[in-house]
């Protein structure tokens, strides 16, 4: 047992003093409480857990979805003078044998262990004869059904509270929007008052969002601020790594790839390359991510949607986590769109899921066509705020907008005029009156809206519609086959006839095929 929190803060880390709600969180374990800590990646999540560990009296029991995370940790805490070890499935018997005897005499403060070793009937015996500190579920949005990291090991930590009624527990995430931080706290039996949410804003982060045009000329630009620095290029198919890490190979850079189809020994090489030597850019899909630990990841890039904003966040999160200036550019396209929205409607989930995809798509949609601050857009999102911030690009080129209530009007009384079912592709296709035989069919080829959207091409309409969506005058049937409706705020705006800015349509695709042919 060691002495007062501050003084291992000093002794054993090294450090002054508290960083943002630390301080707080640590009184609130070590007086015994539960508690529940969202805070961004690199926020100083693991002394909230480890401090109050070590002035509580028996062991604390750490639990981490990640071998080699764990193995990090553990070193740096012997390191420290901690004793630390983790329990994995790697240990030769001897060797464990050795572990539980230390842990059974009261030798050891910390225990890192996986949810799969930790659940074995076995382990949870040998565990109940220890006295345990702290309980700590890192990583926790692991639980959540509806976190973007799924684990069904980590669901069945909810036997913690039945099993270890006496240990204080404490579930610590980087990313979890409403209803995944609701599910943690409901599984672990946290209560409301003891949810710590803590600052998101990573204000060295510089976000920017553009549709995909020639993505490979937009990644150039973008890389070409970041000559001689190290960064991460995420892809959605592993193919794509692997493709876009030669091609950039061609251009001059060091480029490697990642994902889950490599084999062991090439992805773990990649990663040590990439954690050690510098001005390595890693072309990876999501596979690569946790338990990086790489300070001066100078940029994130994004060459498809990413799965959610918290993902996004979570993925840009890995740049800049000295503190130091880090860049992001994330290029979404209409296929990108497309292709998620196809994923979800044909997946095998119950669609009390689906639905909540396609809410957290239409929240990333958002913020990729927001005009506000993406900042504000996304700290919003986890329930925390700011002020425009000066560094993203909207807030550096605010961009243009365009009166959008007459392109409003048509598209809602066309919403209304063809029943409020059909989905955004129909709706597109009446506005421009295209021929076709199901508007036939239905004689919608007859109605007043049919054709009045000529003004604009087929992708400013879809991105008029998302927009209206975004700003809620829209409704998505998310139960049934994405049918549009008029929410109350809709019908409100028809009526008011309030202002309504838009982002400009951008010039047609045609056109700038055309001129770079010339
Ligand atoms: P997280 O788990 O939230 O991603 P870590 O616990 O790994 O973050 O901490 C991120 C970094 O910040 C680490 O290098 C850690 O040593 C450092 N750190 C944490 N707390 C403090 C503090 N109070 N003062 C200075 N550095 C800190
Ligand atoms: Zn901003």
């Amino acid at each position: 047992m060691y002495s007062s929190p501050t003084e291992i803060l000093r002794s054993v880390y090294g450090y002054d003093g508290f960083r943002g709600r630390q301080g707080e969180i640590v009184e609130h374990m070590v007086a015994g409480g539960n508690a529940f800590v969202l805070m961004p990646t690199g926020g100083g999540k693991s002394l909230c857990y480890q401090i109050p560990a070590l002035c509580r009296p028996g062991m604390g029991l750490v639990i981490s979805p990640l071998i080699a995370l764990m193995a990090d940790q553990v070193a740096a805490l012997v390191q420290a003078g901690v004793r630390a070890a983790a329990l994995n499935s790697d240990l030769a018997p001897a060797a464990r044998d050795e572990l539980w005897q230390a842990m059974r005499a009261g030798e050891l403060d910390l225990l890192y262990v996986a949810p799969e070793t930790l659940l074995r009937p076995d382990t949870l015996a040998g565990l109940k004869q220890i006295p345990l500190s702290l309980i700590a579920i890192d990583e926790a949005h692991c639980m959540s059904q509806w976190g973007h990291d799924f684990r069904p090991s980590y669901r069945q930590l909810d036997i913690l509270p039945d099993h270890f009624p006496d240990a204080p527990r404490m579930a610590l995430t980087a990313t979890a929007d409403a209803p995944t931080r609701q599910e943690i706290v409901e599984l672990l039996r946290i209560g409301e008052a003891d949810c710590f949410i803590a600052g998101f804003d990573r204000p060295n982060i510089r976000y920017a969002i553009e549709e995909k045009d020639s993505p490979r000329r937009q990644l150039l630009g973008f890389l070409e601020r970041h000559k001689g620095e190290s960064g991460i290029i995420y892809c959605l198919s592993k193919r794509k790594t692997e493709e876009t890490a030669s091609w950039l190979e061609g251009q001059g850079f060091r480029a490697l790839a990642y994902h889950g189809g490599m084999d062991k020994a090439a992805r773990e090489q990649n990663q040590r390359r990439f954690q050690r030597e510098e001005a390595v850019v890693m072309v990876a899909t999501i596979a690569f991510g946790m338990g990086i630990d790489k300070p001066d990841v100078r940029f994130v890039a994004h060459l498809d949607l990413p799965g959610s904003i918290e993902a996004y966040y979570q993925e840009t999160g890995r740049a800049g986590r000295d503190g130091l200036p880090a860049d992001t550019l994330m290029l979404y396209g209409a296929d990108d769109i497309a292709l998620r929205r196809r994923f979800i409607d044909e997946s095998d989930a119950p669609e009390q899921r689906r639905r909540m995809e396609r809410q957290k798509l239409d929240a990333l949609l958002g913020l990729c066509e927001t005009a506000q601050c993406r900042r504000q857009v996304l700290l919003g999102y986890f329930g925390d705020g700011c002020e425009p911030c000066g560094n993203c690009d909207t807030c550096a080129a605010p961009p243009e907008l365009f009166d959008g209530l007459v392109a409003a009007q048509k598209a809602l009384s066309c919403i209304y005029r063809t029943g409020e079912r059909f989905g955004q592709a129909y709706i597109v296709e009446v506005l421009l009156g295209r021929e076709d035989e199901r508007i036939a069919r239905f004689g919608h080829d007859r109605i007043s809206t049919f054709g009045i959207g000529t003004e604009h091409d087929q992708a400013t309409w879809r991105a008029i519609l998302r927009q209206l969506i975004a700003h809620g005058l829209v409704n998505v049937d998310l139960a049934g086959h994405g049918g549009l409706s008029i929410s109350d705020d809709g019908r409100a705006f028809l009526r008011d006839k309030p202002a309504l800015m838009l982002r400009a349509p951008r010039p047609a695709r045609k056109e700038r095929g055309r001129k770079a042919a010339r």
